[in-house]
């Protein structure tokens, strides 16, 4: 089923959308949305959002007291909102924050009702919901001081640093309209490199109407051309952003059905990856399956082990792929056979194959295998992920001894019946660029492909 998309933050409780909220909702549908959150900002909109939501299956509620009506609050809307709280179709607390930008409320003021939120949302265990403008270093200090870490920074206008710090503390970014703007250089190159965990999508409608129709009033279903924006940013899909963006709204909000089954194959850009074991006879630092299930918002964790007819029946049409990748949340060489047997099937219907592993295929069968895989494999993407045996041995936790010979020796027998063979390393601390490029050269390689962190291999 094709991926929907999530708007975490729209305000349909205000009165900009009382004469057409119908409508609203029915386009929002159409244009293919799964839900949305209505996000209260003065007491008796978060009441009208509680209403909305609880009218409407589609429909969630945020509430809290934006920055600008801090002015307000009191005790007794403290105690209102923790009344209203109790509500089931209650997600999150907030929108709540600091707005240094219009000042309306006094900041001191300002500071001490995201607090007060702070704690409310913490008591309530629900995620908080922050407006942060121009108010970066008391937005940072009130949300570490809080020790409540379960939230998103909405409509994100953070410098990096500033999103590395609170994804440093468990929060999320959600990216708006504005990412659409050809002058928003700064978000866009920040849009671009937020990791998949921790990307959210928003209209804010009815404001901060994307391009193409910048001027009008926003509304929910806009919220498809913020995702194809972030789609050519991120060099993915607009199917992949939907995917991941309402997986993590999923899981920040409580909200739908997280998918349950591990995906045997799953696309990513052009490409159709096969998932064929969780085992791995490494056990990298920064391997993202002893963190999340998911990839690109695809659910990896297998309960079994495919058989090579289940993978067939999963490609269908190889041809129509670019290639088709065995990869696995784990090695593939685990399972050779699978390998060799879906290989000669795939290229029997006309379809380019690739493996990327770890570079242990010859010591997890004890021979070479690279001869049985001639004719069968195209390319081969090998993690090298280190200069030296100790680095790599830091790195990947290898069951075996002088695991990272037994990967240099792999890629060069590799050369010799492989038409195409690459090799990776991670960025993380401790591995040497420069002394990897020399060695990928001195093993024959044309280049280095340097990976992100979160990306498995
Ligand atoms: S990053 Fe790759 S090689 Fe390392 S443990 Fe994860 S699956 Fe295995």
């Amino acid at each position: 089923m094709k991926p929907r998309l999530i708007d975490t933050h729209c305000h349909l409780e205000m009165p900009q959308f009382e004469a057409d909220l119908p409508d609203i909702i029915e386009r929002a549908k159409e244009a293919g949305l799964e839900a949305v959150i209505t996000v209260g900002t003065t007491p008796e909109g978060s009441e009208k959002a509680v209403r909305l939501a609880e009218g409407n299956d589609f429909i969630y509620a945020a509430i809290g007291v934006h920055p600008h009506d801090a002015k307000d609050f009191s005790d007794e809307v403290y105690n209102a909102l923790k009344s209203l709280s109790c509500r089931k179709k209650v997600v999150a607390i907030g929108e709540t924050g600091l707005d240094y930008h219009y000042d309306h409320s006094q900041r001191e003021v300002q500071q001490k009702v995201f607090e007060r939120h702070l704690v409310l949302a913490r008591e309530l265990d629900l995620p908080v919901i922050v407006h942060s403008r121009e108010a970066k270093e008391d937005t940072l200090r009130i949300l570490k001081e809080s020790g409540w870490q379960k939230g998103v920074l909405h409509c994100f206008s953070g410098d990096m640093d500033m999103a590395e710090q609170v994804m440093g503390m468990g929060f999320y970014l959600s990216i708006a309209g504005p990412v659409t703007f050809k002058k928003s250089r700064s978000l866009r190159e920040i849009a671009a490199r937020i990791p998949d965990d921790y990307l959210l999508i928003e209209t804010d409608a009815p404001y901060l109407t994307p391009e193409p129709f910048r001027g009008r009033r926003n509304e929910p279903a806009y919220v498809s051309y913020t995702a194809n924006e972030l789609a050519l940013l991120r060099g993915v899909t607009p199917e992949d952003i939907a995917r991941i963006t309402a997986l993590n709204a999923k899981r920040l909000f409580g909200i739908g059905q997280l998918p349950q089954a591990g995906e045997i194959a799953y696309q990513i850009r052009e490409s159709l990856y096969l998932n064929i074991t969780n085992r791995c006879t490494n056990a990298c630092s920064f391997c993202v399956r002893f963190s999340s299930d998911f990839v690109k918002g695809h659910n990896l964790r297998l309960k079994n082990e495919p058989t090579a007819e289940e993978l067939e029946n999963a490609i269908g049409d190889p041809a129509r792929y670019k290639e088709v990748v065995f990869c696995g949340y784990g090695e593939p060489f685990m399972r050779l056979d699978v390998i060799k047997d879906v290989a000669s099937w795939i290229k029997a219907r006309g379809g380019r194959v690739r493996v990327n592993t770890n570079g242990h295929g010859n010591l997890i069968n004890g021979r070479n295998v690279l001869p049985e895989l001639q004719g069968l494999v195209d390319a081969v993407s090998v993690s090298l992920d280190a200069q030296d045996e100790a680095t790599y041995d830091k790195l990947c936790k290898p069951v075996y001894k002088h695991a990272f010979n037994a990967v240099l020796e792999f890629i060069k027998e590799a050369g010799k019946h492989i038409p195409d063979v690459q090799a990776t390393i991670v960025d993380a601390a401790g591995v040497d660029v420069e002394r990897s490029r020399e060695l990928a050269k001195e093993l024959g390689l044309k280049d280095l492909r340097v990976r992100k962190l979160d990306v498995v291999g």
